[in-house]
């Protein structure tokens, strides 16, 4: 997995403290981006998907958040890497530029995946004039945050 960088111990990326994956590469380019670092896909190092979870695993915070640049750009591993972190007890939520009807109507098995298994989705690029800086956990009023259905 191409990943800008892992942020331990967050309190802003989701609820209680969490792992953070910035994953490297984001086609939306919305303007006032807070990390337009993150938009080269060839950005960032190459991470396994293991790797990453030993890394979880062993910091032991509450929940793991993806985020980037933008997850879904590379849906295979962001599905194992989900997955992976349900498995061990992680509460996860997944940052995107996409909506999530958008996500849906691509019928892709990862990216289903993704969504069956994560607990929260935020979705929608950031848009400036939107820009609430009382949201929590989002940056412009259009994002949305969706508690997955899960039985
Ligand atoms: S989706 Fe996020 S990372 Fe991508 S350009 Fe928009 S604000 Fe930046």
């Amino acid at each position: 997995m191409r990943v800008l960088s892992v942020v331990e111990e967050s309190v802003v990326d989701g609820p209680g403290i969490r792992t953070v994956v910035f994953t490297a590469g984001c086609p939306h380019r919305c303007p006032g981006c807070h990390n337009p670092e993150s938009w080269n896909p060839n950005g960032g190092e190459n991470m396994s998907v293991e790797t990453l979870l030993t890394q979880i695993q062993h910091s032991g915070w509450d929940g793991v958040t993806v985020s980037g640049g933008e997850p879904f750009l590379q849906p295979r591993e962001l599905a194992a890497l989900v997955r992976g972190c349900k498995r061990i007890g992680k509460n996860v939520w997944v940052y995107t530029g996409y909506t999530l009807e958008y996500l849906e109507q691509l019928s892709d098995e990862h990216v289903t995946d993704v969504l069956n298994q994560a607990d929260v989705l935020v979705d929608g690029r950031f848009v400036e004039s939107m820009k609430d800086r009382s949201l929590r956990f989002r940056g412009s009023r259009n994002q949305r945050i969706i508690f997955l259905n899960k039985v």
